[in-house]
């Protein structure tokens, strides 16, 4: 237990690692026992499949002499807390219940079917039982023995990406046995296939593969298309998770998990989705490309934030959000200051709505609008929306005067669309003009007057 703290209390949170626990229990004996010798339990600082959908707590997977449990760590803090225990007991939870199913389906584990069954929906899956109900009692009880094995925290390799997508899509046929190439009839001096070396699949065979003399490097090509097609073949969906996280694997990752987290707020401006971001651009203060790449937003230009951040202002406020939009848009420019001045902008037109409501101090109004005006002189957008909140704080000159500001700002940069708009704000403001700026007039007639000020 003083090993499980000692590695567990700091975690090296920003890289991909895995930590690997052996557990023990004194009490078990025949079938439970031999399963348990099969049991090995890792937490990691990286889910391989943080993209996809509803990710569980935890996941094991049995193989045909192992069983497998991988806990992110995030998750067994979190469990910890919830069942009230420490995070050695919840180990003991997890794993507990991975042995007793284990221990029921022995003749599918042993057999090296169990992972399949468990795809097709036939045989539980191995937490099942523990995941379904968090305070459920620990099976076996609290594990009398449990260290740290391999002296420490290690990389995740390809055998835990392709463990942790067994269990969410069932096995692939990856072939990883090792390779030995033909021997040619006049061995290459130097050529390590030529010396009769065999090579640990894939990496090992590909890193050697330059070295190789010409005929084996065909070799080694030929039979890296051979297994990569036929685990392909074997398991389309599983094969696309394994290569997607192996190439995830070398790019830039976020702790904690956030990436899931984040992608499951998105879509739900709120308080939670600000926290999430906030907590995200630590990691990738001046990086916006970086962070969008480890969320996993494609296909996303340089410079240009995906979609639903652009509108988060907007959206926050529309929801009736308006502390969290004026948060967000200083949240937002911080971190990609490029567009610093589009999410001022929609935190502007946002007040304008929201002034007469009271939900908003004015001096925090009129802070943000000069705030705002400063920040983006030259905006034609921003000076217009600086229009609409003088104009709702019952301001008729200065919303004029912005109004103005922002015509001719628009006319010299030909945004005809700021144009036309703020046209009509001045049309009705100053009394002249068609039926929209009529009703524009009676709107600002039906306006109550603005709170007095606090002392
Ligand atoms: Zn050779």
């Amino acid at each position: 237990v003083d090993d499980c703290s000692r590695f567990l209390s700091d975690p090296p949170i920003r890289d991909k690692r895995l930590l690997e626990f052996s557990l023990g229990w004194t009490t078990l004996f025949g079938v439970r026992a031999q399963m348990a010798e099969l049991l090995r339990v890792f937490v990691i600082t990286w889910d391989p499949l943080e993209l996809d959908d509803a990710r569980p707590r935890a996941f094991g997977t049995a193989n045909s002499d192992e069983l497998c449990v991988y806990v992110p760590f995030w998750s067994l803090e979190g469990l910890a807390e919830r069942r009230g225990t420490d995070v050695a007991e919840v180990l003991g939870w997890l794993g507990g219940c991975a042995v007793v199913t284990a221990a029921e389906y022995q003749q599918d584990v042993i057999a090296g079917r169990h992972a399949r069954l468990v795809a097709s929906g036939e045989v539980p899956d191995l937490l099942a039982g523990a995941l379904e109900d968090e305070s459920s009692e620990a099976v076996l009880g609290r594990p009398a023995k449990i260290a740290v094995e391999g002296g420490g925290w290690d990389e995740i390799g390809l055998g835990a990406i392709t463990d942790i997508v067994q269990q969410a899509y069932g096995p692939v046929a990856f072939d990883r046995s090792l390779v030995g190439l033909a021997m040619p009839p006049t061995p290459r001096q130097g050529c390590p296939a030529c010396e009769g070396r065999r090579f640990n699949f894939p990496a090992d065979l590909n890193e050697q593969a330059v070295y190789m003399c010409g005929p084996h490097q065909k070799e080694v090509q030929k039979v890296t298309r051979e297994r990569m097609v036929r685990a392909g073949q074997s398991n389309r969906p599983g094969w696309n998770a394994i290569t997607g996280a192996s190439i995830r694997r070398e790019e830039p990752m976020l702790p904690f998990g956030l990436a899931s987290k984040i992608r499951a707020q998105i879509g739900k401006p709120g308080p939670e989705l600000l926290r999430l971001l906030a907590q995200a651009h630590e990691q990738f203060s001046g990086q916006p490309e970086e962070f969008y790449a480890a969320i996993g937003e494609k296909s996303v230009r340089p410079g240009r934030p995906p979609r639903w951040m652009q509108t988060l202002v907007h959206d926050l406020a529309s929801a009736g959000l308006i502390e969290e939009a004026l948060a967000a848009a200083e949240t937002l420019a911080d971190f990609e200051p490029l567009w610093s001045g589009h999410w001022y902008d929609d935190s502007l037109a946002a007040l304008a709505t929201v002034v007469t409501t009271g939900a908003i101090e004015e001096d925090r109004v009129r802070f943000q609008v000069q705030f705002v005006r400063d920040l983006c002189p030259g905006s034609p957008s921003v000076q217009m929306h600086a229009g609409d909140v003088y104009h709702a704080l019952d301001e008729p000159e200065s919303a004029l005067a912005a109004y103005e500001n922002a015509r001719s700002l628009a006319v010299a940069q030909r945004d005809f669309e700021v144009r036309r708009a703020v046209a009509s704000r001045i049309t009705a403001l100053t009394g002249s003009g068609n039926e929209a700026s009529a009703q524009q007039v009676i709107r600002v007639q039906r306006r109550v007057q603005p709170r007095k000020r606090r002392r």
